[in-house]
């Protein structure tokens, strides 16, 4: 059995329907080779296949801790900033956790550390000092928490940027909107770049959050858990789990895959990412009939 496929576990157990939902064929691509600028060639990695994810316990929901809650961090309702609304409905179709907010708070009430990056003269704020805040403010009813905010972050002093950085074990994530707008760098604003924002904003928070259920990044197929570097690799990657992380996923959250699809199908549609929804309306289908 080729490696990529056996990282899927063993689904002979399982329904047809399922058996179908992680099946990778027609619908799955192994990941192109990285580039000198991608992830895997600055950070090669093993991969995680199921069965390591299931030895690894990880945390899952349960009658206790299951809500997703986003925390505001600064101003979110300015220029350049993502639409909430279809970025909670596809973090809550792709999930099936219902998504709360909690009340802002500022950059100086987490204190945390910053600097002014010198490539864009910007101020920026220390991810892990946020992080470390959150995972005290963990609502008790509360999965996990993703920080978001207009605040371009970094992770480490020796790091220029990081889009988001999450806690593969302390319920916390934190995401920044700021690089998604081109007027970020400077540059013009191209036609549909409002499309753009949202999806790279969605990118990030269901790559965040897929941490934050333990999964660690993908290497087995083209998948929204595999690392990026840059804009550009998260660009082109899916907005879908591959069968290897969609197993992960049923192994936490118990989801009926079909509907999951098709709730997919309508959020992403809503939000304006029409390819996007259209695999999933497609996927749904053949999960549910094995009809393409
Ligand atoms: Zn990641
Ligand atoms: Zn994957």
């Amino acid at each position: 059995m080729e490696p990529r496929v056996a990282a899927i576990g063993d689904v002979s157990k399982l329904s047809p329907e399922l058996q179908r939902a992680f099946d990778p064929a027609a619908d799955f691509e192994p990941p192109p080779p990285p580039g000198e600028n991608d992830w895997l060639t600055a950070y090669p990695e093993i991969g995680q296949t199921y069965d390591a994810f299931v030895g690894s316990d990880p945390n899952k929901p349960d009658a206790t801790r299951k809500i997703l809650y986003l925390l505001p961090i600064g101003e979110l309702a300015v220029d350049g900033a993502p639409p909430l609304e279809p970025l909670v409905a596809v973090v809550h179709a792709f999930y099936g956790l219902e998504v709360k907010m909690l009340p802002a708070v500022s950059l100086k009430e987490i204190g945390a550390t910053t600097r002014i990056n010198d490539h864009t003269g910007k101020r920026q704020a220390l991810a892990p000092d946020i992080l470390r805040w959150m995972s005290w403010q963990v609502p008790a009813d509360g999965y996990g928490v993703v920080g978001i905010t207009m605040e371009d972050l970094y992770p480490d002093p020796e790091w220029n940027f990081v889009f988001g950085q999450a806690s593969l074990t302390e319920r916390v994530g934190v995401q920044s909107f700021a690089r998604y707008d081109p007027a970020f760098f400077g540059e013009a604003r191209p036609a549909g770049w409002q499309a753009l924002v949202l999806r790279r904003a969605t990118w990030t928070m269901v790559h965040e959050i897929g941490h934050m259920f333990g999964l660690q990044h993908c290497i087995h197929y083209r998948c929204i858990l595999a690392g990026s570097n840059n804009q550009a690799e998260s660009d082109r990657a899916p907005l879908h789990a591959c069968p290897v992380c969609a197993h992960k996923l049923w192994h936490s959250l118990r989801f009926d895959p079909a509907a999951r699809e098709e709730a997919l199908a309508a959020a992403l549609g809503a939000a304006g990412l029409l390819d996007e929804a259209g695999w999933s309306q497609r996927r749904a289908r053949w999960i549910r009939t094995g009809r393409r």
